[in-house]
């Protein structure tokens, strides 16, 4: 298999040491690329082309950026179909939802672009400050961070790459990405997009290689000012100590819930909670991971969804037939698949599913789970939802909020009342109601509470994040 080059500045190239490693498919195991494989030389080369392209791309106009974008949101829709075919190779995703996410590239390119025009300041009334007169003017100015360094997981390669890229790049800044190792290809082919689109030297870098070892050089370099990372809660936890004074964005971990109450359409919550639990393979961090159901309904509910999981096709991923794939890893689909029997062996009730074939999970629903259990606790990341139970409104929103994360819930209600006090109660970046967790317009404000981050991406938000706030006085004199 070829070599795809890494991109240092601008150059497209090979890692200092030479050294490079496959890409498999997690379907076959097949090869489907080989990169590069980073080491400190190559991130000290990309640290400062960076540096040196953080201050030049500052210095261009944001229309001329904002350009470069729209270009590059062309070339992104025009290889749609290509960056799919990557996608689905590289995560075991079903080419059906890999070419809905790589139809989405060149909207969110498009989005943060427009954003990037949109850095308005404010004027500031110095004169309702005693003592200060109209000889004064104040106002405030956004400017760039510098530089960017993005890191990505492996579950949507390209929505959530871009999420960081596009709005990092319309604002002004220089950015420096690690994407997952086990998905570098499709990182690669989005940023041809921008260098093919006219990105100058230095204003984009991709390093391919394993974040255990680039990810400490990257984030605890002064040279960067701002670091975006989405990710495992371990994985941002470690980010927080190692980064220093600097701007970050942290999208991680999530165990998110769905409640169903008596008054409940449960069709709809079954169809809503059969997509939402098992949309790539479960490995969606606003995967339905809970359902807390009213026990007058939470039998009927069940009856609902079984045959709905039931239908879900697992196979080949690049079967337009298929409706789920793999895991990412067979390591992976043997944690999902040890973490259902240990709730059954602690007593919840396999309804469905529960057996894995290599890196396939059958789409499983467990009932009878302990909120409290580690099943319920802990982020499943598989194609599981494990169903317990609630009496009323307050055991319900205590339970949706009885764990470390905070990153989406769902309510399925016909009571208006109670769900604004959902609204109110529930501690999640997202309320859904009468939607299940998983759903997402890429302009709007999306990021976790507690332990599920902190900051929002979504054009606006990341623009925001991704620029600093300058206070400007202009000092005349009394007349
Ligand atoms: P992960 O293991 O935390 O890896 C995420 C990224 O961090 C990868 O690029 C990884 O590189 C890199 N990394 C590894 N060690 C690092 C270090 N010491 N310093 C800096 N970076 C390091 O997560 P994943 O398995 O790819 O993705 C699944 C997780 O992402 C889940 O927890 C999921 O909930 C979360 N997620 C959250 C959101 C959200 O919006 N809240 C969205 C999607 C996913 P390597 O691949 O080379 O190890």
């Amino acid at each position: 298999m070829d070599l795809t080059p890494m991109l240092i500045g601008g150059t497209w190239r090979s890692a200092v040491t030479g050294v490079t490693e496959d890409v498999t498919s997690p379907y076959d195991g097949s090869v489907v690329g080989n990169v590069p494989v980073a080491g400190p030389k190559d991130v000290e080369a990309a640290l400062s082309a960076a540096e040196a392209g953080a201050a030049r791309w500052r210095r261009t106009p944001a229309n001329e950026r904002m350009e470069i974008l729209l270009r590059a949101a062309k070339l992104a829709d025009d290889r749609a179909s290509e960056i799919a075919s990557t996608i689905s190779s590289e995560v075991g995703k079903t080419i059906t939802e890999a070419t809905g996410e790589a139809s989405r590239s060149g909207q969110i390119i498009r989005l943060a672009a427009f954003e990037g025009t949109q850095l308005y300041g404010d004027t500031l009334p110095l004169d309702a400050n005693p003592g200060t007169g109209p000889d004064k003017i104040g106002f405030t100015l956004r400017q760039p961070c510098g530089v960017v360094v993005a890191i990505a997981p492996f579950n949507y390669p390209a929505l959530l790459v871009l999420h960081k890229v596009a709005p990092a790049l319309a604002a002004g800044n220089a950015v420096v990405l690690k994407p997952a190792r086990t998905t570098p290809l499709t990182a690669l082919a989005l940023a041809a997009c921008f260098i093919d689109a006219g990105l100058p030297e230095g204003v984009l870098s991709v390093l391919t290689g394993p974040g255990g070892e680039l990810g400490d050089l990257l984030v605890s370099d002064p040279r960067v000012r701002k670091v975006s990372f989405t990710g495992s809660t371990a994985i941002g936890e470690r980010i927080t100590r190692m980064a220093g004074v600097k701007k970050l964005s942290l999208e991680l971990g999530a165990s998110c819930p769905a409640i169903v109450l008596p008054d409940a359409d449960l069709d709809l919550a079954a169809s809503a909670i059969a997509a939402g639990g098992y949309v790539n393979a479960g490995q969606v961090c606003i995967s339905v991971q809970r359902v807390i159901a009213h026990p007058a309904v939470s039998e009927d509910f069940i009856d609902a969804l079984v045959p709905k999981v039931e239908a879900i096709r697992v196979g080949d991923p690049s079967s337009p037939e298929t409706d789920m794939g793999t895991l990412i890893s067979t390591g992976e689909a043997e944690r999902v698949q040890q973490s259902i029997a240990a709730a059954a062996a602690g007593g919840a009730r396999v309804l469905i599913g529960g057996e894995r074939d290599g890196s396939m999970v059958a789409p499983t629903v467990v009932a009878d789970v302990d909120p409290s259990s580690p099943f319920a606790q802990n982020e499943l990341f598989g194609p599981a939802v494990a169903v317990s139970t609630a009496t009323d409104w307050e055991s319900a929103i205590a339970q949706a909020n009885g764990t470390a994360y905070g990153l989406a819930a769902g309510i399925f209600t016909s009571d208006i009342a109670g769900a604004v006090r959902a609204i109110r109660e529930i501690d999640a970046g997202s309320i859904h109601i009468n939607w299940s967790p998983l759903w997402r317009a890429d302009l709007m404000p999306y990021g976790g509470l507690k332990e599920s981050g902190i900051g929002k991406e979504g054009p606006r938000s990341a623009v925001e994040e991704m620029t600093e706030v300058k206070t400007v006085i202009l000092h005349g004199r009394p007349w």
